[in-house]
C-alpha cells in the first residue's frame, strides 16, 4: 500500500490579518497545504496520491515524468518514489544541463535533492521536450528504461484530480470564495468538482495562455461556479518583478506565511488587490489555498542575487 496514505492530510486553515485590509469587510484565510511535506509540497502530494496507488496496482516499479529544471513536480515525484520504493526517472527540459551536470547539481537544489532521492535524469533538447508525449518518444523511453508508469508534466490526470477533490473539507463549506493558483489547471479542477453550488472558485493562472479555460472546462463537466483571472501572471511562467518579491517579504513579515514566487505569491497578490478594488461583496469569506512550492525559492533567490535585487526572506 502507498505510504502516502499515512500522512496527515487534515490541514488547518489559518486566518490572515493584514493591516492594509483593516478597513475592508472580508475574512481572508489560507489552507496550509504547504505543510503536508517539505519536498512533496501541497497539491503535488494530492496529485500523486492515487497515481502511486495505481502504479503499484499495475505492478510497475518505476515512475517516469517530465519537468523543467526547477520543477516542484519533479522533486515531488522523486520524493514520492523514494518513500514508496519505486524507481523514478525525470525527463528534464534542457540537454545543455547534461554537459555540466556536476556544476548544475551544485547550483540547483531541486535537481540535487531529486537525485538524492534516487531519481535518474534524462536531459532532452527543447524540441524533443515539446514532443515528449509522442508515441515514438515514449517508445524510445521504454526501450531505454523498461516498463514504467507515466505521470504527465505537472502531474495532471484523472487520478490527480481525484486527489485534489479531497483538499476541501466539510468545514470549508462556510467559505464563499476559494482562490488558488493554476499551472496545468488540475488542482483547481479537483477543487471545483468538490465545491457546493453557492461557492465560487477564483483561479489565478501563473502563466500566459488561454488554453487553461478550456482545460478546466474539460475536467469539470458542467460546473459554472468558477472564473479565471488573467491579470496576475507577472509576464508569464517563472517571471516575477521586484514588486512581487517585496509583496512576498511583507506578507511573510506580517503573517508568518511564506509564499512562493511562481504560484502562490502571484495568487495572493491578486486576491489582495481584488479585495482593495472592492471586487468581493461585503462580508465575503475567502479561502486561499497555499499549494506549496517553497522548494523553488532558492532557485529564484539565486537569480535575484545575480542581479543584485532584493531576495525572498526564508
Ligand atoms: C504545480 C503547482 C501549482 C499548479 O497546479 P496545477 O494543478 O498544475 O494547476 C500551483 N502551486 C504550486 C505551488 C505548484 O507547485
Amino acid at each position: 500500500m502507498s505510504i502516502l496514505n499515512e500522512f496527515n492530510l487534515n490541514i488547518e486553515n489559518q486566518q490572515i490579518h493584514l493591516s492594509e485590509l483593516h478597513q475592508y469587510d472580508v475574512e481572508l484565510w489560507i489552507k496550509r497545504e504547504d505543510k503536508i511535506h517539505p519536498q512533496i509540497s501541497g497539491n503535488k502530494f494530492r496529485k500523486l496520491k492515487y497515481n502511486v496507488i495505481e502504479a503499484q496496482h499495475q505492478e510497475k516499479n518505476t515512475l517516469l515524468t517530465f519537468g523543467g529544471a526547477y520543477s516542484n513536480h519533479i522533486l515531488a515525484v522523486a520524493a514520492a518514489g523514494k518513500l514508496n520504493n519505486l524507481k523514478t526517472i525525470g525527463v528534464i527540459r534542457g540537454d545543455e544541463l547534461a554537459f555540466n551536470l556536476d556544476k548544475v547539481l551544485k547550483e540547483n537544489q531541486t535537481l540535487a535533492q531529486a537525485k538524492e532521492f534516487g531519481m535518474e535524469f534524462e536531459f532532452v533538447s527543447r524540441e524533443t521536450y515539446r514532443n515528449k508525449t509522442s508515441d515514438s518518444f515514449v517508445r524510445e523511453l521504454k526501450n531505454k528504461f523498461g516498463e514504467f508508469y507515466l505521470i504527465p508534466e505537472g502531474g495532471t490526470n484523472q487520478l490527480a484530480i481525484k486527489g485534489c477533490e479531497e483538499i476541501l473539507t466539510e468545514e470549508d463549506e462556510k467559505f464563499d470564495y476559494i482562490c488558488l493558483a493554476l499551472g496545468t489547471g488540475g488542482t483547481i479542477s479537483g477543487i471545483i468538482n468538490s465545491t457546493k453550488d453557492y461557492q465560487k472558485v477564483l483561479g489565478f493562472p501563473a502563466l500566459k495562455g488561454d488554453f487553461l479555460q478550456k482545460e478546466v472546462e474539460i475536467w469539470t463537466n458542467a460546473r459554472r461556479n468558477w472564473k479565471l483571472s488573467n491579470d496576475y501572471h507577472f509576464g508569464g511562467y517563472g517571471k516575477f518583478n521586484p514588486e512581487l518579491i517585496r509583496f512576498i517579504n511583507d506578507f511573510k513579515r506580517e503573517t508568518n506565511v511564506l509564499l512562493d514566487p511562481i504560484y502562490t505569491g502571484k495568487m495572493m497578490f491578486g486576491v489582495i488587490e481584488l479585495i482593495k478594488k472592492n471586487k468581493f461583496p461585503k462580508g465575503a469569506k475567502i479561502l486561499t489555498i497555499h499549494t506549496g512550492g517553497i522548494q523553488g525559492i532558492s532557485g529564484v533567490n539565486k537569480k535575484l542575487r545575480s542581479k543584485n535585487l532584493e531576495e525572498i526572506q526564508l
